[in-house]
């Protein structure tokens, strides 16, 4: 088997993801919000997965009357093997198949590496890199059965960088450990799906608005773009590496990050 390859068509066809079905872990706030409405705009049919959010059902109606799409939300915290992959299967059922995946749930943390204890350095790679390569394993296992798929994570520009003033070594490690996973699952998977990473740099979500002023005037110091990005801007990389627009690209880690890292 070889890695999938579609008809050459006309470009904004290619773009297009009507007819395709796509679950987004933290698909109701955020990042993941502007990705689940994203891949709406462009025609899926969206299953929003949340874990502690109240209005997910809400955001689900709303996405679904603004697009003319199915959407519909499910609950699944994704450091449980078990219940991400009941809920995945549960929509593959639901929507009768399942052709993008994007492992997007994350939780961030500042701690100095002499102070961390176990169970900090766990609860971050649990959510982080175990709820991924779970809301991963589960994608995978349909994705083989069906002979098609596509997994996208979201790592952070810290997979490849560390950021300052704040000390977050273990987000660093667990994010850059997602794009080597990335890596490997392109390769291991490549005659049944394509999985790559989108690596964002300071997104204006709620994970940054708890850090005080005094960094954020840091970091504009530090990005050539002089801004922080909102999320709605990233949901066009996602809809590119959902749809046939991107077919020869898999293990791939897209930077997006205002050059931030570039410097
Ligand atoms: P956010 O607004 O804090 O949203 C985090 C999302 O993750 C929420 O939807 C939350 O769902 C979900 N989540 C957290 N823990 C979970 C768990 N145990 N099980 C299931 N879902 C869980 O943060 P964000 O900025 O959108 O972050 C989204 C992703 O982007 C994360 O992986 C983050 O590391 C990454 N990222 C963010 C930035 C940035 O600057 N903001 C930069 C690079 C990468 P509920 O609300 O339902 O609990």
């Amino acid at each position: 088997m070889v890695l999938a390859k579609p008809d050459n068509q006309n470009v904004l066809q290619a773009f297009s993801l009507k007819g395709k079905v796509a679950a987004i872990t933290g698909g109701s706030r955020g990042i993941g919000l502007e990705v689940s409405r994203g891949l709406a705009e462009a025609g899926a049919d969206v299953a929003v997965i949340y874990n502690s959010s109240k209005d997910a059902e809400a955001v689900a109606a709303e996405i679904a009357s603004a697009n003319g799409v199915k959407c519909r939300a499910y609950q699944a915290e994704v450091k449980d093997q078990e219940a991400i992959e009941a809920v995945l299967n549960q929509i593959a059922k639901d929507f009768g198949k399942l052709d993008i995946v994007v492992a997007n749930a994350g939780i961030a943390s500042h701690y100095a590496a002499e102070d961390i204890t176990v169970d900090q350095w766990r609860e971050i790679m649990k959510v982080n890199l175990d709820g991924a390569f779970w809301t991963a394993q589960a994608a995978g296992r349909i994705f083989k059965r069906q002979g098609f798929g596509n997994i996208i994570f979201t790592a952070s520009v810290s997979a490849i960088l560390v950021n300052t003033p704040q000390r977050q070594s273990v987000y660093n490690s667990s994010k850059s450990g997602l794009v080597m996973l990335a890596k490997c699952l392109s390769v291991e998977w490549v005659d049944f799906c394509r999985v790559n990473c989108v690596s964002p740099g300071f997104i204006a979500t709620d994970m940054l608005s708890v850090h005080p002023q005094e960094w954020r005037d840091k970091w504009f110091g530090m990005i050539p773009a002089q801004r922080l990005c909102d999320p709605y801007e990233l949901k066009g990389a996602y809809v590119f590496l959902a749809s046939d627009a991107s077919s020869y690209m898999t293990g791939a880690n897209l930077v997006i990050d205002g050059a931030y890292s570039l410097p």
